[in-house]
């Protein structure tokens, strides 16, 4: 089996995310129909808009993304990526895929104009990891089996349930590759399961 690794390539920070893999020596491929997702090991959704990205997928394309992640696939979603990975959207009774047991409140670090750029310390990872924050969604709920791995003023801002990891903040916009290569820890730890 080949390390697969998709990026759901319907809008937002596609590229970005592409060559974070690159830089870690993965060949990742943009993923935009829903045939292309089979085969795959791991699954990147960008940041970008959550209702774009969610309009452009279709219902039929979100329901096979909640298929991979009841089926063990490590999905990793930035920013609207978490958004659409969400159990929970405070103030919105729709949501997407509902693969991870939070509740996010959108837009929560304000407007465009107000991002901004920080260090957080992250578990397992370090205490020095750059992360981009654009419009971005705080965790503001979390369910029982979700670990939360780093805080931003005391918000969680990095949160994983077993295969689902999320960020509310970009990665893929600085040059520090250590999340990625964390989740590349979870895709592999999936194939060795699956070899099994
Ligand atoms: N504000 C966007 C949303 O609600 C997310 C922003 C981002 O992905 N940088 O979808």
């Amino acid at each position: 089996m080949t390390t697969e690794i998709g990026v759901l390539g319907l809008q937002g920070a596609v590229r970005e995310h592409l060559a974070a893999l690159s830089r870690l020596g993965i060949a990742a491929r943009a993923v935009k129909r829903s045939a292309e997702l089979d085969g795959l090991s791991g699954l990147i959704l960008p940041g970008g808009e959550s209702t774009a990205i969610s309009l452009l997928a279709g219902e039929g394309f979100l329901a096979r993304l909640r298929e991979m992640a009841d089926a063990g696939v490590p999905l990793f979603g930035t920013c609207a990526g978490m958004i659409l990975l969400a159990r929970e959207i405070a103030g919105q009774s729709i949501t997407y895929i509902q693969a991870i047991d939070i509740t996010v409140a959108r837009n929560a670090t304000g407007r465009q104009v107000d991002s901004f750029e920080t260090t957080l310390s992250v578990d397992g990872i370090g205490d020095d990891v750059p992360a981009v924050f654009i419009r971005a969604p705080y965790i503001t709920r979390m369910g029982p089996e979700v670990q939360p791995l780093a805080r931003h003023e005391g918000t969680v801002v990095m949160a994983q349930q077993g295969n689902v990891l999320v960020t509310s903040f970009h990665p893929e916009l600085t040059d520090d590759l250590r999340i990625h290569r964390y989740f590349l820890g979870m895709v592999e730890k999936y194939r060795q399961e699956v070899q099994q």
